[in-house]
């Protein structure tokens, strides 16, 4: 059986697409698959921007978004585009918030530049904030924002100039593995590899269990809402930062909700974090409820007055979630030639062009340079394969 190229991958979203990228400029032959039109936006990739941080609770992830910070440069280079505006980024907190505390205490670990500032200092710099006096801020310079409908347009496009093939609107309906290639079975056809990357996003669970894996992954229907602003002039880029507020929320202390300037559409973005219903990827709504709108309108009448309007924009998308928040990047068990990649957890989009390469080295070389052991699969209880 003729093989059609080195590597197949399925899924076009943030991961698929910078594997496909990170594959076609090292030279190597692949194929990618997508059930829908690239850049639709029924998964995780879509919208108009997506935070890229070093302020970050765990020593690894910092690390890990250097290096993608330096790939999004190689990205623009190679491409003559520009996909990150750097903002800088703004952390509230109460005092002795655990979740904050450990962001601080990683970004001291590996020396992040940052600064802290108390309410009084805050609002002497961003007078938009309204904060009480015990909170205080962390001020990230670095921080800045990736607009993922360009980032997928523009890996997907790259990814075809190195040579990519590239087949939107063909969906991978069974996946047939062999010792040493795959056949993925498509109402397009049959197509043949030597290895393949499974890269579903909230798919994932239905994806994988076709070669037998089930993992503990749980999807959510997360909702954005752009509010018109009383003063826009206030909240644009270079006069207002990204900012996160640190707090109770239903799941523990936690990041609870975020925001940017105006960048991408008119208004304010603001969202919460890990706040939506369990959902699967074929059963979720695309409707915004009303009582999530009225929430962060109150958090805006709390913390942003001036940013207070009408909603003027609202939308769905969905994470996908392990139970302990950190990615799924590994091979499958029995099979070192197929990848996966999933349960990114609401924060994978920063990392995209590196995991693209951790999975294009994961089959091209069965080794990465960046350690992926926190994402093992080995971490869970049961998984099978073969
Ligand atoms: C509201 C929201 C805000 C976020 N904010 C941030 C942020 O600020 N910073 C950050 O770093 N991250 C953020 N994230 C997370 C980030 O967007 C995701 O981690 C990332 O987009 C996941 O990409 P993916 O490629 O895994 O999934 P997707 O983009 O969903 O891609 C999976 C693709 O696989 C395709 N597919 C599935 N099954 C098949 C099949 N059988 N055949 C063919 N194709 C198939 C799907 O159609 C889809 O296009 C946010 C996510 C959401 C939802």
């Amino acid at each position: 059986m003729s093989v059609d190229c080195e590597v197949i991958v399925l899924g076009a979203g943030a991961m698929g697409g910078a594997a496909a990228y990170q594959l076609a400029r090292a030279g190597v032959s692949v194929l990618l698959l997508e059930q829908y039109e690239v850049g639709h936006t029924r998964g995780a990739s879509h919208g108009e921007s997506r935070i890229i941080r070093l302020s970050y609770d765990h020593p690894h992830y910092i690390e890990m978004c250097r290096r993608s910070y330096r790939l999004w440069a190689e990205l623009e280079s190679d491409a003559g585009e520009t996909v990150l505006t750097r903002t800088g980024m703004l952390d509230l907190s109460p005092p002795g918030h655990p979740a904050m505390a450990a962001c601080l205490e990683s970004m001291r670990a590996t020396a992040v530049e940052h600064e802290i500032w108390s309410s009084a200092e805050v609002i002497r710099r961003y007078p938009q904030f309204k904060l009480p006096s015990e909170y205080f801020g962390v001020w990230q310079s670095d921080a800045g924002i990736l607009s993922p409908q360009q980032c997928v347009s523009l890996l997907v496009r790259t990814a075809q100039k190195h040579g990519a093939v590239i087949k939107d609107n063909t969906k991978v309906e069974a996946i047939l593995l062999q010792d040493d290639r795959v056949t993925v079975v498509t109402q397009s056809g049959e197509f043949h590899g030597k290895k393949l990357i499974v890269s579903a996003g909230p798919w994932a669970g239905t994806a994988l269990q076709q070669v037998g894996l089930r993992l503990p992954l749980t999807v959510t229907q997360e909702s954005y809402v752009f509010f018109q602003p009383r003063r826009p002039d206030l909240f644009e880029v270079g006069r207002f930062p990204i900012f996160a507020f640190y707090g109770d929320t239903p799941h523990g202390p936690d990041l609870a909700f975020y925001g940017f300037p105006v960048f991408g559409k008119a208004g304010i973005k603001i969202a919460r974090h890990h706040a939506g219903p369990v959902t699967t990827a074929d059963d979720r709504s695309f409707d915004v409820p009303p009582e999530t709108v009225d929430r962060l309108q109150g958090y805006l009448q709390q913390f942003l007055p001036d940013a207070q309007g009408v909603p003027i924009h609202a939308m769905t998308c969905l994470y996908t979630n392990t139970p302990d928040r950190h990615f799924v990047i590994d091979t499958l068990p029995g099979y070192r030639h197929v990848a996966i990649a999933c349960g990114f957890s609401g924060h994978g989009f920063k990392f995209a062009v590196l995991i693209g390469e951790l999975l294009a080295d994961l089959v091209t070389k069965q080794r990465t340079d960046c350690s992926i052991e926190l994402f093992s699969l080995s971490r869970f209880d049961s998984v099978s394969a073969k």
